[in-house]
């Protein structure tokens, strides 16, 4: 069969593409590279779950690329300074906003909250990346504003502004007219078009600001697209291989970095897409609430901590992201983390009991499969049941990340009776991998408020009870314990066919 090419959708050129590594591969190993720029978080507080919906694709991109045999360097940038409160050059830094609401610094507060990302990459099983801060790039910003002012930007009282009818092209890349958007009300007075941007933000005459530098525009601080510009070109060079990001970035962020790499490279034109700095834009589409947009502050604060305290486990959450294309809006609810749950349950039961036959290990430890590359599954899955689910997931995947197909195929394996086992294992470790998910046993997945009553051990021992009473026919005592468990708020499921026997 001839190799199966990985299509993904750029948002620039608006059509699926053929991913055609940039960087062939050197000596001595000539492995083709990958290199991809994601944009990361601004830490001026807790990152919210549709956020962390970002990450998983990004990751999943990633797994996918190295599944396919490319050797990845992949950024995920930390925004510690720079970013206003709106994503056009209006508002206050988010940065010095929440420093002064508590009563920290600015610095303390990036600390703080990059740690807590990265413990909610971790969980969500992200693999671990480059994470540079703007704070570490604001020399090389400067810099960058040198060499793009003369031709490209204006300098008013506020601070040093990119001109962008100084490029072609500009917002090519945009599709929606948002209240952000091209119709955005401007406060900057002097600007020459609604859509110029701050390339350098002036600390106002008389105040001082907790993040500031000097620079040949003035004390003050860059501005929040110039970082991912010059991060971006200083990690992975220009032109890399696929710029990431949510799709609200599609329409201000990515476009303002576009205009500036055109205006740093000194090519125009966005009919090819290399000037734009990458060759590949991708955009995930939104998580959001029954209400409405998912955000920070209205109603319940939806963190991954939120989710495990309430007992699900973070991988219930990575799948539920799955399940959904990203590019389709995903609705949250508890109702479908509950049943990602109980699917995830289904998988890890299927594959625990697959494990146990491949390699007679104990039940108990979780189990993150090894990294796995198709050609070698290829070589190894030749079971005529088994290699047409691998070539079913391999289509799928390689179809702009069609993870729901996907999870169906890595399904049908687990399902695949009187088929060798060691084959079967392999082959559904190697889907399992590129996907981000990973066999855990029945105690990670049950579920478990952080505040509920009742030990675990005291549950075990209540049943055990409750089962030497049903088996002695003593149907009141059994009843009186089931329902002084369910006072107990754990709920006794009879005949669960999972083989969980409780949840709290
Ligand atoms: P921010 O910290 O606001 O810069 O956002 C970090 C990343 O999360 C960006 O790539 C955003 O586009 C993305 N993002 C923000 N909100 C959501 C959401 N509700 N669903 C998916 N991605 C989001
Ligand atoms: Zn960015």
């Amino acid at each position: 069969m001839t190799e199966t090419p990985l299509k993904l959708f750029n948002s620039l050129t608006r059509q699926l593409e053929e991913f055609q590594p940039i960087h062939a591969g050197e000596a001595p190993d000539f492995v083709a590279e990958a290199r991809v720029y994601s944009c990361g978080p601004t830490v001026y507080n807790y990152q919210h779950i549709g956020n962390m919906r970002a990450y998983v694709f990004a990751d999943t991109l990633g797994r996918v690329l190295q599944w396919k045999g490319y050797k990845l360097t992949h950024v995920i940038n930390i925004t510690d300074v720079g970013h206003l409160t709106s994503d056009a050059d209006e508002g206050e830094d988010k940065m010095e906003k929440m420093a002064a609401r508590e009563n920290k610094s600015a610095w303390d507060i990036a600390k703080f909250y990059q740690e807590d990302f990265e413990r909610d990459l971790a969980r969500l099983n992200v693999q671990p990346k480059q994470h540079p801060r703007a704070t570490e790039y604001v020399e090389a910003m400067i810099a960058w504003g040198q060499k793009i002012a003369d031709k490209h930007c204006y300098e008013l009282d506020s601070g040093l502004y990119f001109d962008v009818s100084t490029v072609d092209d500009y917002g090519r890349l945009a599709r929606a007219v948002t209240d952000e958007g091209e119709g955005r009300i401007d406060t900057v007075e002097g600007k020459r078009n609604a859509a110029d941007f701050a390339i350098w933000r002036k600390t106002p005459a008389g105040e001082t600001r907790q993040m500031e530098w000097d620079s040949p525009w003035g004390k003050g601080a860059p501005g929040w697209h110039l970082e991912c510009s010059v991060m971006g070109e200083a990690l992975l060079g220009f032109p890399f291989d696929i710029h990431t990001g949510g799709i609200d970035h599609r329409e201000i962020h990515h476009p303002n970095e576009i205009a500036q790499n055109q205006a740093y490279c000194c090519t125009n034109g966005l009919d090819d897409a290399r000037n734009s700095g990458a060759r590949i834009w991708m955009h995930n589409n939104f998580l959001v609430e029954r209400s409405g947009k998912m955000s920070k502050s209205a109603g319940e604060f939806l963190r991954l901590q939120l989710l495990v305290d309430k007992g699900y486990h973070p991988l219930a959450y990575r799948l539920m992201c799955l399940q959904a294309h990203y590019r389709s809006e995903l609705e949250f609810s508890w109702e479908g983390l509950q049943a990602a749950t109980t699917r995830l349950k289904r998988m890890v039961m299927g594959l625990r009991q697959t494990q146990e036959a491949r390699f007679g290990q104990a039940a108990g430890a979780t189990v993150p499969p090894p990294p796995t590359r198709i050609d070698a599954l290829r070589v190894k899955i030749t079971h005529p049941k088994l290699r047409p689910l691998l070539d079913k997931f391999e289509a799928a995947i390689l179809d702009d990340l069609n993870t729901s197909v996907a999870l169906t195929a890595l399904e049908e394996v687990i399902a695949t009776k009187k088929v060798p086992v060691d084959q079967k294992a392999d082959l559904a470790l190697g889907m399992l991998w590129p996907l981000g998910l990973m066999v855990l046993t029945r105690e990670d997945l049950r579920i478990r408020p952080a505040d509920a009553q009742i030990t675990e051990e005291e549950i075990d021992a209540e049943l055990l009870r409750r089962k030497e009473a049903r088996a002695a026919k003593d149907f009141a005592t059994s009843d009186a314990i089931r329902e002084s468990l369910a006072a107990k708020g754990v709920e006794v499921m009879d005949g669960d066919p999972l083989g969980w026997e409780w949840r709290l």
